[in-house]
Order: structure tokens, then sequence, then C-alpha cells
């Protein structure tokens, strides 16, 4: 078969469905999308958010609780625990299916009378602002993150983490702040795609190294300045004598930032992959177009996927899955058309939303441990098989057979969701291209400390730190104010954070979390990918005397400034 250009039925431009795309349509028996893979993202995208969170009553037992869907709501919420238990069972909601409207249209008035869990944490400690979390203890402002302590301010914290703050993708950590996409570090600030190091300052991609500073691609090294062995002695006395002031931080990172760009780098982040393509990938073969995945096989246009994802396209946030395609948020998918927000296991379903632990599911919204239902009502397996054809047949003729659930009916806005997060908009654009957007209704903390106040160092900071409010220094022009749509506009310090500053005698951040995130997302590489060739002209390597043209897709963009190497030049390169 031949590869195909489409339109896409949302933005309008054109996009390739490849031959493997079509043999996937074929086993799993949906038409081919009428969007494009980036559309397609975003619409899973829209159906998630992580770190908006609203206090609100629980509508069974009033509570004051938590919750990932504001107060305003148009569909109940229940606290956790009473949405988990025995006194809440979702196929009291249960309907028949009308063949004269709809899938959509029915399935969406199912879930607007079905009570929601507020959020997803379970087990945890200590840990009321965490979500889409388990087994944590004494964590703050945490998502997508599993058995730590003590850690704040971050996404994707894992194993075992301990005392981080604001920091994205972390293994087995420990007293780190500013990190991104560290593995077994220690005691790192301001460190980016690094494992087994320990000590370091603004540093990038480094493995094994301790007592290092301002470093790139270094490895097992020790007493680096810049990538110069200074040595031992050399290298204390400079650290010794630094000022941890507001300024120094600063200038560090400009100069950091303007010392790696004159360094190679190799055109995606990850390692041992066959014939795969995508950006932050491990261990994985034949997998086209994803971010952020390892073990992946046979997959394409993934996000966020991990161990065994076999045979899936377009799934983001999902762990070991098989066969499944349009998955959002989902633990153990096996054989699964558009699910999301799913846990424990869900097996060969369709169009189910938060459910725990169903099979042969269609259409199915806070179900437990059930099998054949369809809009949330019982049938018997005979009657659910023939009901079932019936429906996919009807949704083929009403087009929405193989489509994933209409971003117009998510229960996020635009900017409370992660699409905010990969593809942001602002207000106007979002607006412009028909996604809802949240108008946060202004808030008057007082503030009591402004940037102009702020502490220099951590020395200056005063005893009375935490009862101070501090306002976003994003608020202080209307440039930031118009960059920074998640602004809380003003933050609190906490006596956990505060004793992770007083371990690097730093001074206290000057803006909020949601700023302070989406200043380290800007950092990274969009989730996209461009075509570009080596840029490497070194005369001693494999290619010689001539340039490098090796050929690429890489998450750099055409116009980044990085100099990009293939993976055989960058090898040779490395320290
Ligand atoms: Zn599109
Ligand atoms: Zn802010
Ligand atoms: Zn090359
Ligand atoms: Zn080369």
């Amino acid at each position: 078969m031949n590869s195909e250009i489409k339109t896409c039925q949302n933005c309008k431009k054109d996009f390739t469905i490849e031959p493997d795309d079509f043999s996937f349509y074929e086993k799993i028996k949906v038409p081919p999308p009428t969007f494009c893979p980036e559309c397609r993202y975003i619409r899973r995208l829209l159906d998630r958010n992580e770190y908006n969170l609203y206090k609100r009553k629980c509508d069974a037992t009033g509570k004051s609780i938590i919750s990932i869907y504001r107060p305003e709501a148009l569909f109940p919420v229940y606290e956790q625990e009473y949405w988990k238990s025995d006194e809440f069972d979702a196929l009291q909601y249960g309907r028949d299916f009308d063949f004269s409207r709809s899938f959509f249209e029915q399935y969406e008035e199912l879930r607007r009378v079905t009570p929601h869990l507020a959020m997803v944490n379970s087990n945890s400690v200590n840990s009321e602002y965490t979500n889409q979390s388990q087994n944590n203890k004494d964590c703050y402002m945490l998502v997508t993150s599993g058995s730590n302590e003590k850690c704040m301010y971050g996404s994707w914290c894992q194993r075992n983490c301990y005392m981080l703050s604001d920091c994205y993708l972390a293994n087995k950590c420990e007293f780190c702040y500013e990190c991104m996409n560290i593995t077994k570090c220690s005691r790192c600030a301001w460190v980016y795609d690094c494992s087994d190091c320990v000590n370091l300052f603004f540093s990038k991609d480094c493995k094994g190294c301790t007592d290092c500073f301002g470093c790139v691609g270094l490895r097992s090294k020790q007493y680096y300045y810049f990538n110069e062995n200074i040595g031992k002695e050399e290298y204390e006395r400079r650290v010794k004598n630094i000022i941890w002031s507001r300024d120094f931080i600063k200038e560090t990172l400009e100069k950091f930032e303007k010392f790696y760009t004159r360094l190679p780098v190799k055109f995606y982040h990850g390692f041992q992959v066959k014939d795969s393509t995508g950006d932050y990938i491990e261990n994985s073969e034949n997998m086209r177009y994803s971010f952020n995945c390892r073990n992946n096989k046979d997959t394409a246009y993934i996000q966020d996927a991990w161990e065994q994802i076999v045979d899936c396209m377009d799934c983001t946030e999902i762990i070991i899955s098989e066969l499944s395609y349009e998955v959002q948020g989902v633990e153990i998918p096996h054989r699964c058309i558009a699910v999301r927000s799913c846990f424990n296991t869900i097996t060969d379903s369709c169009y189910c939303d938060m459910c725990f632990g169903v099979r042969e599911c269609f259409g199915c919204f806070g179900l437990k441990h059930n099998e054949f239902c369809i809009l949330n009502k019982q049938y018997s397996k005979e009657e659910y098989f023939k009901l079932k054809e019936k429906i996919i047949e009807h949704m083929r003729e009403t087009k929405e057979w193989g489509e994933y659930f209409p971003s117009e009916v998510s229960p996020f806005a635009y900017n409370e969701s992660m699409a905010q997060d990969y593809f942001p908009l602002s207000r106007e654009e979002a607006l412009k291209k028909g996604y809802k957007w949240y108008d946060r209704p202004q808030r008057e903390y007082g503030a009591t400390m402004f940037t102009k106040d702020l502490p220099e160092t951590f020395s200056d900071i005063k005893e009375n730190i935490g009862d101070e409010v501090i306002q976003c220094s994003s608020q202080n022009s209307p440039e930031g104010k118009k960059k920074y749509v998640l602004c809380a506009t003003a933050f609190k310090i906490t006596p956990l954070e505060l004793t992770l500053y007083k371990i690097f005698n730093i001074p206290i951040p000057d803006k909020c979390f949601p700023c302070r995130r989406q200043d380290r997302f800007a950092k990274r590489n969009q989730r996209k990918l461009w075509r570009r060739t080596c840029v490497c002209d070194k005369k001693n390597h494999f290619h010689g005397v001539n340039k490098c043209e090796v050929k690429f897709e890489t998450a750099y963009a055409t116009e980044n400034p990085a100099i990009i190497y293939c993976e055989k030049c960058y090898q040779q390169e490395i320290y």
C-alpha cells in the first residue's frame, strides 16, 4: 500500500498517512483518521488537566476537597474514597442506545450526569495536592509521579525520589532543584539530561560525573568547570566563593546557555533505539514520531508511554499496552479504542472513560470491574456483542467510529489542559482556533512582598518569609502578564522548599509555580520533528574531508541554533 496525503479536518493542513498506518487501521478495523497527528495529539491533551487544582465540595459527602474540576463544573464530582467505595455504582446511570442519534451526543449525556472522580491520587500520605500520582509521602504540587518523599512542584518524578523541587522527569534522584531528565542524581541544580551525577551545577548531558560546574557532554569526570579540568583545590575554592545571589544565578544560566549552544548535540535525546524517530526515547524498535517513550515496539504517534507498548498508535500517557488506538491517561489498555482516564486495566473496550478494571465495555463512564456494558447498562454476553456491532455500524455512518472524543465536550478549557504545556497558545489564538478558554476570576491575594523587595541571597531571608504573600514577577509588566497565561499572580514559600533552598544556599524564586513550569518547558524541544542534516565537518570522522550528509528527523527545529550531529559523529566527539 502507498502513503496517502490527506487534509486535516481541524487545522486544514496536509498530512501523510504512511503504509504502516494503513495496515494498523485495517488490523483494528477503523477508518483512516480525519485529523493530522498533531491535532489528534492536542485533542487527547485537551482532556487532561494535571495541575490546575481547585477547591470545591464533594457532591456526595459535602466535604471540602481538591479537584481537577472547577466548582461550577456541569457534572457531579465525588471525593476519591467515596467514588471508589461500594456506595457508588455508575451502573445506575445506564441507558439504552438510541439509533436515531449520534453516539457522542448520547455518551455526553451519560457523562454529564455520572459522578466524576475528583482527582487521581492513591495511597499517598500527607500529599493532598498531588494528582495522577500514587504512593507519595509529604509531597506538594507534584503530578504524574509515584513513590516519592518530600518532592514538590514537579512532574514525572519516579521511583523513590527524595527532596526534589521544580524537576521534570527524574528517576531515583535526591536533593535536586530545577532539573530535567535526570536519573540517579544527587545534589544537582540546573542540570539537564544527566545520569549518575553528584554535586553538579548548570550542566547538561553528563554521565557519572561529580563536582562539575557549567559542563556539557562529560563522562566520569570530576572538578571540571565549563568543561575544563581545574583540579580539586581550585574547583573547591571557586565553588566556595560563589555568592548564590539572584543575579549570579541569572548570569550563570545565560553564560551556560551560550556555552552549550557552541557544542555539538546528538539529534535526539535517548539511547538504544532502532528504526525509530522522536525525542526522549529509549529501548525501542520501529517507533515513529514519539516523545518521552521507552520500551515501544511497532508504534507511532505515542507520547509518555512506558513499558511493553506494542503495536499501538496515537496513545498518550499509558503504561503496558497492546493493539490500542487513541488512548489517553490509561493504565494497561489492551485492544482498546478511544479510552481515557482508566485505571488498573482495561481490555477489549471502546469509548470508555474513568473506568477501573473493566473488560468488554462500550461507551461507559465510571464503571468498576464490569463487563458487557454499553452506556453503563448491563447486557448478557450475547446481547452485548450483537448490540456493539450494530453501534459500530451506526458510528461508521455518523463518521464517529475511530475518532477520539470531540474536544468541544472536554471538561477542561485549553489553558487548563496539558495542550497548553506542549502547544502553548495565547487567549486570542486559542479562541480563534475554536478552543475554550478559562478566564480565572481576578484574584486579590493582597501581596505583601514585591519583586524589588525579594531577598537577594539565602542569608537575606527573614524568619517570617513563610507568612509573606509574594507577587509573581510575571505580574510586573503587561508583556509578562500576557506571556504567562497560567500565572497564579502570587505565591507563598513552604517550609519544605525552604529546606532545599538552604541546602543549596540559594535565594527563593521570584516566579510562581506555573510560571516556573512554563519557563522550564520552554527550554525543551517542542514535541514535533523536523527533517535536518548532520552539520558535522570534522575531517577525522567517517565522512572524511566531506561534510557529513547523514539525514534524520529531529525535535531541534530548523531555526534552533544548536549544532546537531548524527549519532556516529556525536559519539566521536564525546569526551
Ligand atoms: Zn491538523
Ligand atoms: Zn506567575
Ligand atoms: Zn554526522
Ligand atoms: Zn562527523
